[in-house]
């Protein structure tokens, strides 16, 4: 390097063959492909949950005057207070038991960050929702699966064993889980908790769909959190909004995790205004529930095998046919749903999420034409 009077000059930019030869992703990484779930441009999409309908009317007209009033120059309030309340008031809690951020995913990584990490091990049921492992590895930890028996079911029993050797630092249970539907016995919570020093997640995405929730298992001396969110019952995938509710001390340390001013200001106020729709919801909420029995019966019908769900989706078979060609038949009718025969311990199934009646008879007609090929 010359210096000159006026001080270094600099090297010239030293061009790569590849990237690669400077930096490289951490090696614990390199092997995740991500998440994903194949977007097709087709009119019936039935792939990720969500709910068909858009939010109820006068909530765009609304949440856009309120969003007049933003200060778009300021930073959004760091804590949500005001979407706490509303949270807090809906599940009879306190705004200090409440943690709100960018979808449950969010919430959960925050959970992760916070929790688990490099040295720590991550438990998850298998089948279950895919980015509990896949963020687990991201932040570092080790995941550690326990394969469901037959029917899906956890025996208890075996849980307990499993969970007294792994001893890992956080549990996920999904309840209704997915992608199989089924609540979990409220038993597991307690078969949980006595079987290993833990802190546990109980993930309750379509818990408005279910028969039970674990949120009045929360408690300041009980290490159990209950994550919800925004994507489905509310309508609101696109805001992306999720919270948890947890004992203080749980709640305290995620405020110390993520980062300063993550959840902005029209996500926030969108999560408010959503909150004065509850009727409404619960109206929607039972119409799903009525067309989600409807389309299994008739998936069974058709001879093949459908788990009973207590969400807004349903898992079913795909009868000794090549599952993935089901799913291209389908798309080739337009109609997407999840191929999740590539998933562990789900060979042969794919997921269907309830759309409105008509979505729904696009689909069941697409299936039967494909089961009587
Ligand atoms: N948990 C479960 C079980 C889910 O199925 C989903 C969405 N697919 C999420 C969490 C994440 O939801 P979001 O980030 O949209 O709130």
């Amino acid at each position: 390097m010359r210096t000159y009077a006026l001080g270094v000059v600099p090297a010239p930019p030293r061009l790569l063959g590849s990237l690669h030869d400077v930096i490289t992703v951490r090696d614990d990484l390199s092997f995740l492909s991500g998440y994903h779930s194949p977007q097709v441009d087709v009119s019936v999409r039935l792939n990720t949950n969500e709910s068909p309908l858009p939010p109820p009317p006068g909530f765009v007209e609304e949440l856009s005057k309120r969003v007049a009033g933003v200060a778009w120059n300021r930073y959004p309030d760091r804590m949500a207070d005001q979407l706490r309340q509303a949270i807090a008031g809906r599940h009879e809690v306190s705004p200090d038991q409440i943690f709100v951020a960018n979808g449950s995913n969010e919430v959960l990584q925050t959970v992760l960050l916070a929790y688990a990490g490099h040295g720590r091990r991550v438990a998850c049921f298998e089948p279950g929702y895919q980015m509990h492992a896949q963020i687990s590895r991201v932040v570092g930890a080790d995941v550690v699966t326990f394969e469901r028996g037959p029917d899906f079911a956890l025996d208890p029993t075996r849980v307990a064993e499993f969970l007294a050797d792994a001893q890992p630092s956080i549990v996920f249970l999904t309840s209704p889980n997915n992608p199989t539907g089924r609540s979990e016995p409220k038993e597991m919570i307690d078969i949980i908790c006595a079987s290993c020093d833990c802190l546990l997640v109980v993930d309750e995405a379509y818990a408005e769909f279910g028969r039970w929730s674990a949120l009045d298992e929360v408690a300041d001396n009980r290490p159990v959190v209950v994550t919800r969110t925004f994507s489905k019952t509310w309508s609101m995938a696109a805001a992306r909004l999720g919270y948890l509710v947890g004992p203080r001390a749980v709640v305290d340390s995620l405020w110390r995790t993520v980062l300063p001013y993550h959840l902005d200001a029209v996500t926030q106020l969108a999560g408010i205004l959503a909150l004065e729709y509850v009727d409404e919801m619960a109206h929607r909420v039972a119409a799903i529930v009525d067309e989600r029995e409807r389309v299994g019966l008739q998936i069974a019908e058709l001879g093949l095998e459908v788990v009973p769900s207590d969400a807004n989706f349903l898992l079913f078979s795909s009868g000794g046919r090549d599952a993935s060609a089901v799913w291209s038949a389908l798309v080739d009718r337009q109609v997407l749903v999840r191929d999740c025969s590539g998933w562990p311990g789900l060979s042969g199934w794919l997921r269907v999420t309830i759309g409105t009646s008509a979505e729904n008879d696009v689909f069941l007609n697409a299936l039967k034409e494909i089961v009587n090929e």
